[in-house]
């Protein structure tokens, strides 16, 4: 199969022919009909991310939706023909906490960075291995292999396009609000970065009728896009200062909520600054290797509460479905965040669009 890899950060990634092997007894081949170009790609690409847990050559991508090609023995479930979405989480359904309702956090699944869940590596050019991105997820590429609980079936009637945004931004960013932070109706909100993970926080606060939802970006056209999907206030923190812009919005008081969609250190303390005593600061975006949030020791008597969220708390199996079923019924505008579709060809002009701001989404369609 044709598949874009990665040697080096900061260098475009190829486009080669590959073997990829499986599937084996619990798992899936699905062939890749969307993927979508993420920040957590970016990260890899661009070097932010690096060091053991990112060796290279790599396959990238995990925003991804496709159709079952080939189930392994054991998998009950699904068929070939199956419209998925896959989820960069696989989950075993046994340890702690699967069984407590928080199978994101997994642990049962855990490998070696590149491999897959039972620590093989999979992608071969000519005699050489490559690793994939995360527990087999490597959606940049005709095909993917991947564990059964990582391909969550959806209604045929769902298209590709949306479904994909699904399996990360989507998922993170509503996820956030109604999963992690369950956010409450006419609560106010404030979303820092609006990207692919902002835009969706956005459309989470809409789901859960927040009150007042501001969007702060340094980028015009993304708050356009953020106006678009829901946004009852824009802030550009270029041109006016953020917390002064939520102060005077919210009476002074600061918002119940707000979440850092970027995954900056500095970022994530204005999230902090800007909520109310009380309030809730939810740190959506994965941050740099390395990097760490300073938080003031006022913070016992401002009771405030900082929150991590990975993959908006999801569980695949149920949330999946319930996000496609608000798209069909008009209430999620995935379309909205879909600015282009490139060719696997042209898929380092994907990048280069993240990299520049442009894009709300770019996708992109391996087969073509
Ligand atoms: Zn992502
Ligand atoms: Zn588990």
């Amino acid at each position: 199969m044709r598949a874009a890899v990665l040697y080096e950060a900061q260098t475009p990634m190829a486009i080669e022919e590959v073997s990829l092997d499986g599937p084996q007894d619990d798992e899936v081949l699905v062939q890749v009909r969307a993927t979508g170009a993420c920040h957590s790609d970016y990260h890899v690409i661009d070097g932010s991310w690096n060091g053991a847990n990112y060796p290279m050559p790599m396959i990238l991508g995990h925003e991804a939706a496709g159709v079952v090609e080939k189930v392994g023995a054991s998998v009950r479930g699904l068929q070939r023909g199956d419209h998925v979405i896959l989820s960069f989480a696989p989950n075993c359904g046994r340890c702690r906490m699967c069984t407590i309702g928080q199978p994101h956090l997994c642990s049962g699944m855990r490998s070696a960075a590149g491999t897959f869940p039972d620590g093989s590596r999979r992608h071969r050019k000519g005699a050489d291995e490559i690793n994939c991105f995360g527990r087999g997820m490597s959606s940049f590429a005709e095909y993917s292999v991947v564990h059964e609980s990582a391909a969550v079936r959806i209604t045929p009637d769902m298209p590709m396009n949306g479904a994909a945004l699904i399996g990360c931004a989507v998922m993170t960013g509503v996820g956030a609000v109604l999963n992690t932070a369950r956010v409450e109706p006419g609560a106010t909100v404030a979303v820092f970065a609006t990207g692919g993970v902002g835009l969706s926080v956005v459309q989470g606060a809409v789901l859960a009728n927040a009150s007042k939802i501001i969007a702060i970006d340094r980028l015009d056209n993304k708050l356009d896009y953020a106006a678009t999907v829901g946004a009852t206030h824009t802030v550009n923190a270029l041109k006016q200062d953020p917390l002064a812009a939520i102060g005077d919005i919210t009476d002074g008081l600061g918002v119940d909520y707000a979440f850092d969609a970027i995954g900056d250190s500095t970022v994530s303390r204005l999230c902090y600054d800007a909520v109310r005593r009380g309030g809730t600061a939810v740190i959506v975006g994965m941050a740099p290797t390395g990097s760490e949030i300073a938080i003031p020791s006022t913070i016992a008597g401002e009771e405030k509460i900082v929150k991590g969220c990975f993959y908006g708390s999801s569980r695949p199996a149920i949330d999946f479905p319930r996000l496609v079923d608000f798209y069909l019924r008009g209430r999620l505008p995935l379309d909205r965040m879909v600015t282009r579709t490139y060719p696997l060809a042209e898929i380092n002009d994907a990048f280069q669009a993240l990299a520049r701001g442009e894009n709300a989404r770019g996708l992109i369609s391996p087969v073509s």
